[in-house]
């Protein structure tokens, strides 16, 4: 066991360090930026497809690989919330962007920071190793397969950053009786549109995001829609309190940090009891979550209420076997006649083409630091970006792991030694094992604020709020009891942004835009019924 991480001292003298990224999609683009604002980078990243963006880039043909999503997929996190560091959406962006416009978003941030010319396409990274000189110079030789003619190509890297996205390998369980049905099966990964289940009916497995929105939308078509779980789920609405989003009212420091301060299941309880439960309460599903809400992912979903309500959607539990021409739910005696079966029970995780002994797994245990650094290996130029599930968005939290990871590359910041990162991801395995539901992905539930915060302080970008609260009062009220927009990781350290306290300030304005098309001063309650209002919903509630 090493004790320290030695920075390679080629690159620590080097002008021009040569870095793989591997996969264009956001966090690809996102590493590129950061390798960009360094400077001291040449990067080169290899995609896979033809087009940039990754899950966002809307494809009509799923690719086994490659994330995908329905034509009518729109984004669970507001554009706030979920906005790069250092480029808020523009003002007349949907707070919940249908896929095509989050590209949008994700085309400007690329092109408005140039790095889409560091790209080459049609480029399947098929191995990484360590290079024979690894233990003196900690690089890597990264092969790459020309999509188009076939050819392998390898060269040599200062150092990888892989970002090929972890939802993109279809999780297919198998059940009693499965080879005599005589519908069709397919997962949410390949389904695209639902005409083709008119009048039908239809069994969705899984009731997680993907699940709902299957279910949602093709109820809109069929004859009936089953949506068959076997441990329910509380369903969040994107619709917050007065109809702003729901992550802008709840993603605040002040409200997420109570589980640091009290029991999960209690914060659990109170999050069910006080604002889940009034908008549907968990005891009217059929199938009632054997969980709570803070001990799986976040489900988001707008419409399942409505159409369970409306009875184009019936739960039900487990499926027990199929039969030729249907499915046996557990519970029930008889068969149900289903046309067709939507498998949404979510994706399996890994990285092909890295060579064995580079991430280990240990009793399901997945070794790497802050999700990101193989802590075994004696150099840190290796990482993997975005391989977390956050109870909150996705974009922020990656855009840290490349912030770090561009300064850990450039020899500015260092990993503790493995003893210290071994010890970090066995307890967020313990701490996850006991709260979440089993997973072979505990080890990379994060909460969100709480992993952006430590992301940020390792590198210097986590806002001091001790010294806001002397020199900038205001803007400390905003850190603390305001949305957490990920413009706070600007205020300071590494490539801070002199925009960063206008923005967060501003957010506000931002998300009224698109619906008021007028200044945000005009939505405010007075005062008079602020009070009101506080005092009613305590009687109701
Ligand atoms: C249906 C769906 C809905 C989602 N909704 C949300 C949401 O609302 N909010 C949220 O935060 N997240 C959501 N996600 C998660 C989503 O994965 C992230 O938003 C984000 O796109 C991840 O970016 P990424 O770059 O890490 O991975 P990806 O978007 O998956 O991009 C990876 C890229 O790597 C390329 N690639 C893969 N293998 C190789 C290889 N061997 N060589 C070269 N290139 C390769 C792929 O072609 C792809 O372009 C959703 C995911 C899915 C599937």
């Amino acid at each position: 066991m090493h004790e320290k991480l030695v920075i390679p001292k080629g690159l620590l003298d080097s002008t021009s360090q040569r870095i793989a990224v591997l996969g264009g999609g956001f966090a690809g683009i996102a590493s590129l930026v950061s390798l960009v604002e360094e400077g001291c980078f040449e990067p080169v990243c290899f995609e896979k497809t033809d087009n940039f963006g990754g899950t966002w880039c809307y494809r009509e043909k799923a690719t086994f690989g490659v994330a995908s999503i329905m034509p009518s997929t729109v984004i669970n996190h507001s554009k706030e919330i979920g906005a790069l560091s250092n480029f808020p959406p523009r003002k007349e962006y949907n707070n919940f962007m249908k896929h095509e416009e989050l590209y949008k978003y994700i085309t400007e941030f690329a092109k408005s920071k140039d790095v889409l010319k560091h790209i080459r396409f049609n480029s399947e990274v098929v191995e990484v190793k360590r290079s024979d000189d690894y233990e003196e110079t900690g690089k890597w030789v990264v092969s790459v397969r020309n999509t188009i003619s076939g050819i392998i190509d390898s060269d040599v890297y200062d150092g990888v950053l892989v970002c090929v996205g972890h939802m993109n390998r279809p999780k297919m369980p198998s059940y009693p009786g499965q080879d005599l049905y005589k519908g069709e099966i397919m997962h949410t990964h390949t389904l695209r549109t639902v005409e083709s289940f008119k009048d039908k009916t239809v069994v969705v497995v899984g009731m997680g995001c993907s699940g709902l929105d299957a279910a949602v939308e093709i109820s809109n078509v069929a004859k009936h829609v089953y949506l068959s779980t076997r441990s329910g789920a509380h369903v969040m609405k994107r619709v917050g309190f007065k109809g702003y989003p729901y992550d802008y009212i709840l993603l605040r420091p002040y409200l997420y940090r109570l589980i640091d301060i009290f029991p999960v299941d209690f914060v659990s309880w109170l999050f069910e009891s006080l604002y889940l439960d009034a908008q549907f309460d968990h005891r009217l599903y059929t199938v009632v979550p054997d969980h709570h809400v803070l001990s799986k992912d976040p489900i988001i979903n707008d419409h399942i209420g409505s159409k369970l309500l409306a009875g184009q959607i019936t739960q039900k539990y487990d499926i027990e076997r199929f039969t030729e021409d249907g499915v046996i739910f557990k519970g029930d005696h008889a068969a149900t006649k289903a046309g067709a079966v939507i498998i949404a029970t979510g994706y399996t995780w890994k990285f092909p083409f890295l060579e064995e002994g580079i991430l280990n797994v240990d009793n399901d245990i997945i070794n790497l630091y802050k999700c990101m650094f193989p802590p075994h290996l004696p150099h840190s130029t290796l990482a993997i970006i975005g391989f977390f599930l956050p109870f909150g968005p996705g974009f922020p939290a990656a855009e840290l792991q490349c912030r770090w990871a561009t300064q850990v590359l450039a020899g500015k910041c260092s990993l503790p030694s493995e003893k210290e990162m071994m010890v970090d991801i066995q307890d967020r395995y313990q701490i996850n094992s006991s709260r979440y539901t089993p997973s072979e992905k505990n080890s990379i539930r994060v909460d969100y604020i709480q992993f952006c915060d430590d992301l940020a302080s390792q590198f210097g970008a986590k806002p001091s709020l001790l010294k806001l609260f002397f020199t900038d009062f205001s803007l400390f009220l905003t850190l603390v009891f305001g949305p957490n927009v990920s413009y706070r990781y600007r205020l300071q350290g590494p490539h801070s942004w002199g925009g960063a306290r206008d923005a967060i300030m501003t957010v506000k304005q931002r998300i009224l835009y698109p619906m008021t098309k007028r200044d945000s001063e005009t939505v405010n309650d007075s005062f008079l019924k602020r009070v009101f209002t506080k005092v009613a919903a305590s009687i109701l509630f």
